[in-house]
């Protein structure tokens, strides 16, 4: 069952190309699953009035003693600009979660965790960090990053705090330093830096295509645990 609650915000960071983090504390905060996501609503809606116009957004950290999540908005059309427009700080929205299957594997503690993120597509992967810290199980973790331009990093130096030096590839593919690539991420990349391809998680979220292709591309080197994060 859903679990409905009043939120408010509590901070905003900007990034690049319209994108906002957004911090928001719950009333009504309950465990949830690292990589699920929630609906928001900018009304104020109690749980047994009918659920009102809303967009789903991943939650972009893990539980916490804050009663905190961060979501990672872009800016693409109607809702999302009334929200860039209403979440001021102090504003109030109402949000029901946890949704969806994008999960970190429930038995096996062992095995690598190969994400493979495209701008926004990020958001899961910092529950998935925040949640691996908890277990000790943060040397699992490997991380494909990618975005356009360095503004468009998100949360750049928690991710480098936290995933191991030799399990983070980062790619800027429109400019150009030196700590990044500078180009897009294949699929080469992804296999030389897997230990074992039958035994590991995959995990991809971004745009549609960038999903399609990374799917496509895993099958056809018969990666056997693909997992997607669609948001269209
Ligand atoms: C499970 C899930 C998780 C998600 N997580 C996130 C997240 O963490 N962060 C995030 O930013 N988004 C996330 N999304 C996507 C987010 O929900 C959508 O971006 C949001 O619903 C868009 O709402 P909107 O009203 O602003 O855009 P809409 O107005 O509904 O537009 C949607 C799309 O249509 C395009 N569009 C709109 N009008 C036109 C037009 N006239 N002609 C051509 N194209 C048009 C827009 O560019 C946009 O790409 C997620 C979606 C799902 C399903």
């Amino acid at each position: 069952m859903s679990i409905f609650s009043r939120a408010t915000v509590v901070s905003i960071k900007d990034y690049g190309d319209n994108i906002k983090e957004f911090i928001l504390k719950l009333d009504n905060y309950k465990r949830f699953e690292a990589g699920t996501f929630l609906q928001l609503t900018l009304k104020e809606v109690t749980a047994s009035e009918r659920w009102p116009d809303s967009r789903p957004f991943s939650i972009a950290s893990y539980y916490n003693d804050d009663k905190t999540m961060r979501l990672i908005i872009r800016k693409v059309g109607r809702y999302t600009t009334k929200i860039f427009d209403q979440l001021v700080v102090g504003a109030t929205c109402t949000v029901k979660y946890a949704f969806g299957e994008f999960i970190l594997p429930m038995f096996d503690k062992e095995n690598e965790i190969v994400c493979i993120a495209g701008g926004t597509g990020i958001s899961p992967f910092l529950s998935f960090i925040e949640c691996l810290e908890k277990e000790e199980g943060l040397d699992r973790i490997k991380l494909f990053y990618s975005v356009r331009t360095p503004k468009d990093y998100i949360e750049l130096d928690y991710i480098k705090n936290k995933v191991r030096k030799g399990n983070l590839f980062l790619y800027c593919t429109d400019e150009k330093v030196d700590w990044a690539e500078n180009r897009r991420i294949n699929i080469e990349d992804i296999l030389k830096n897997t230990k074992d391809k039958d035994r590991a998680d995959f995990y991809i979220c971004g745009s549609n295509e960038f999903i399609a292709d990374f799917k496509k591309e895993l099958k056809a080197n018969d990666a056997k645990r693909i997992n997607t994060d669609e948001w269209q």
